[in-house]
């Protein structure tokens, strides 16, 4: 059978309506089912976005692609494939969040609880006026948002950026102040690293929120430690030595600061 055959009339206009580029149109054909290009088409129809312009990431979980909106806004659309491999790790996160208690789980309700876990954990980052980009919608295994960039051009991966020695330190700065705030607000992030953190005109946002999970999940503390203990490995490595026990302290000193002035405050 042929990619095309897959697809239906309907499904066709929408490719051909929302997706700006030949080979995209074709990624899609071949990775996306009808279900999830309705879902395209109904987050278009609510003006989340008017076209996607180009892919930006194609990772194992999902697919990133840049769209721009009816004012020209560039947004983020990230695509959870239904078809990942890696379901098990998926379970792991979602098993023990209260807020998925009641979940049926098959494989499409997974992705789709992921994609809305996601969506739920940058909004209370959002609230928490932490550097993430603004959640602007979802549907199924389509989340919108801001997009971190300049331009047609995506904000470097701290990974593929060579900092300064005094750029460093300011990021770390930036990290310390970063992981008290999100923790305050109730949730850690459980993937943070080099790899999950862009930079844009000296300053760091946080992304990948899918695997994000509330303090009161089991494997918080566990999930916590191995964020604090990835970043002090990423400065360590980068230059500027920093001991997982020294990173790890700052960040609740920061905590417990932070932590006084908001009570100070009430
Ligand atoms: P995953 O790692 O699960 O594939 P990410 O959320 O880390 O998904 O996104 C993958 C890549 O897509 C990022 O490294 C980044 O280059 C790009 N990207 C994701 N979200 C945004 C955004 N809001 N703005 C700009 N680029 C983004
Ligand atoms: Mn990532």
């Amino acid at each position: 059978m042929e990619p095309d055959d897959y697809f239906d009339d309907e499904d066709f206009e929408i490719l051909k309506r929302r997706i700006k580029d030949d080979r995209d149109r074709r990624i899609f054909q071949q990775v996306f089912d009808s279900k999830t290009l309705d879902a395209i088409q109904s987050l278009a129809q609510k003006g989340l976005f008017e076209i996607v312009e180009h892919v930006l990431s194609t990772g194992k979980e999902a697919h990133v692609f840049i769209a721009t909106d009816a004012g020209g806004k560039k947004r983020a659309v990230k695509i959870f494939m239904m078809e990942t491999t890696l379901f098990g790790k998926m379970n792991q996160y979602i098993v023990g969040d209260r807020r998925f208690e009641n979940l049926r789980k098959d494989k499409r309700n997974l992705v789709i609880a992921w994609t809305k876990k996601e969506y739920k954990n940058l909004m209370i980052a959002n609230e928490a006026r932490l550097p993430v980009p603004m959640p602007l919608g979802f549907r199924e295994n389509v989340l919108v948002m801001e997009f971190i960039g300049e331009g047609e051009h995506a904000a470097p991966r701290l990974k593929d950026i060579v900092p300064s020695r005094a750029e460093l330190s300011e990021y770390k700065e930036q990290i310390i102040d970063f992981m008290a705030r999100l923790y305050l607000a109730g949730l850690v992030h459980a993937d943070l690293s080099e790899y999950n953190i862009l930079v844009k005109e000296g300053k760091l946002y946080v992304i990948d929120f899918g695997q994000a999970l509330l303090l009161t999940h089991p494997k918080a503390k566990e999930f916590f430690e191995r964020d604090v203990k990835n970043l002090a490995n990423y400065f360590t490595r980068a230059g500027l030595e920093t001991e997982y026990s020294e990173l790890y302290a700052a960040v609740k000193a920061k905590k417990d600061a932070l932590d006084k002035k908001k009570k100070a405050k009430k």
